[in-house]
């Protein structure tokens, strides 16, 4: 055969065995068909979320009281939920259905002051018939979320219940609109609330252990082996609960007002998650500030389930993160959700490359005290070899692309169209820009930076503009090297800033 001929043969070939490998080897188990359409329309799809920057967030404060019942048998949790607010500044009031995946939440008997309303419903969002109000306005209804049982993120497996986004939140405005529920890609945070103040009573069994994002406030005994019990929570951006039997727990209290709760379901873990725990808590408060919550919750749930995420106060990862590549790494990063998150908030959808971005920063501080300044220096430039050769981040093994273009960071949640990308763009390129930073100050005026950032925001929905008002109150030409970090796209900063990383 030619050369020719023998390179298009070769090519065939490699083509065929590609893809009966994915055909045959990795074919899911719906088959490719759902995979392929949702990537069309993910494409074609309006995005998730419309974005002009947001300088000034104009937050309602709802208060919910929710008093629930937790059928184990119907894997079901069947409510009653009043919300108050203080003023009503638009027409309608719109609350956000997080449904699990395939277990559409259910509204029903819905009041505004007292009287029953009529609401516009649809598998997204309810929205009860309000009116502009400048006094407090109450909506009362009844609900019904489906837990199922499989390990997502609201879900009961293996004996553990995750509990979160389980009840109709209420909707954000922005610009005087209420903003439509953006809808979930599958990865990442697609959430969207004001923070609240909540009253949760929940009937259980009497056996389980609760671990939620507000305090305990008491539990009674109920005929049945049941139980009742009851949380309050104060100024949180919701309120998760995750529960089960077959916990094993231990407790410290962090000095400046915290009581902390480690809990694990593989009892050979307490100790190291203990450990880890007490360190990140330590070197957060040391370098950021105190967290302003009486509870914290860093809890291993199943084999199986979400691999780690965050609730207010609530820090979760599976078993299985023990075997991946940096296990401490990612468990210090939910814990470091309740500074940025919970207790500065953001809105995950809008600047997701804010919360995630500075907790990881500050995940890698807290091993640079633990581990020391030469584990700082290796996983900087370890990240930046990731970085400049276009490689997703961690949890992805070395080596894997990022399938990221020429984008920046400054995106809201849906501009990446996959998990790799997202990582590249909201952990991988903010850490480096905060090493950048810091290289820019010195170590004493960036952690003024941050602890800046912390207390002027805490307790408030911060935006971009309040990451670079701390930063101009400590230098205000380092504005200009945030900005090219965030709004750069990534060919033009790789060349611009090589010379400081290599
Ligand atoms: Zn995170």
């Amino acid at each position: 055969m030619k050369k020719n001929t023998m390179k298009l043969y070769s090519l065939m070939l490699t083509v065929l065995s590609t893809l009966t490998v994915l055909g045959v080897f990795l074919r899911p188990p719906d088959g490719w068909m759902p995979q392929i359409t949702a990537a069309v329309e993910r494409w074609t799809a309006d995005p998730v979320y419309r974005y002009e920057p947001l300088v000034l967030p104009t937050p309602n404060q709802p208060r919910y009281v929710i008093r629930a019942t937790l059928d184990e048998a119907a894997a079901v949790l069947r409510g009653e939920m009043t919300v108050t607010v203080p003023e009503l500044r638009l027409d309608g009031m719109p609350f956000y259905l997080y449904s699990p995946s395939g277990a559409q939440m259910r509204v029903s008997d819905v009041t505004l002051n007292g009287e029953p309303v009529e609401v516009a419903a649809n598998a997204k969002q309810v929205t009860v018939p309000a009116v502009k109000s400048a006094t407090p306005q109450t909506v009362s209804l009844r609900f019904e979320t489906a837990l199922p049982k499989k390990p997502t993120r609201t879900g009961a497996w293996q004996g553990v219940y995750t509990v979160s986004y389980w009840y109709p939140i209420l909707a954000v405005e922005r610009n005087g609109e209420w903003v439509p529920r953006p809808d979930p890609l599958g990865f990442g945070d697609p959430y969207l609330m004001d923070a609240g103040d909540y009253d949760v009573e929940l009937d259980s069994p009497a056996s389980f252990k609760w671990y939620t994002s507000g305090p305990r406030v008491s539990e009674a005994e109920k005929e049945g082996g049941r139980k009742t019990f009851k949380w309050s929570a104060e100024n949180v951006r919701n309120f998760g609960l995750v529960g089960g039997a077959a916990f094993q727990e231990t407790q410290f209290a962090t000095g400046t007002g915290t009581q902390v709760f480690v809990a694990v379901t593989d009892p050979a873990k307490l100790q190291q998650t203990a450990e880890l725990t007490r360190s990140a808590v330590k070197t957060f408060t040391e370098k950021i500030g105190m967290s302003p919550y009486p509870v914290l919750n860093v809890v291993e749930l199943p084999k199986g389930t979400v691999y780690a995420h965050e609730l207010p106060n609530l820090a979760l990862f599976s078993q299985d993160l023990w075997g991946y590549d940096d296990p401490e790494h990612w468990i210090v990063h939910e814990v470091g959700h309740v500074w940025f998150y919970n207790s500065v908030g953001n809105y995950e959808v809008e600047t997701p490359w804010l919360d995630e971005g500075l907790t990881d920063y500050i995940a890698l501080v807290e091993q640079e005290v633990r581990l020391g300044p030469e584990h700082y220096r290796k996983t900087i430039a370890e990240a930046w070899e990731r970085y400049r050769q276009n490689q997703t981040y961690t949890p992805y093994k070395k080596g894997t692309p990022s399938g990221a273009n020429d984008g920046i960071s400054a995106m809201p949640y849906g501009s990446f169209a996959t998990s790799q990308a997202h990582y590249y763009y909201n952990y991988l390129r903010p850490i480096l820009m905060y090493h950048d930073i810091r290289q820019e100050l010195g170590d004493e005026r960036f952690f003024l930076f941050l602890r800046q950032y912390y207390t002027k925001n805490v307790g408030q929905t911060a935006t971009r503009a309040d990451l670079e008002r701390a930063l101009a109150d400590v230098n205000p030409d380092s504005v200009k090297r945030l900005n090219l970090w965030l709004d750069t796209p990534n060919g033009q900063l790789i060349s611009q800033i090589a010379g400081r990383f290599q």
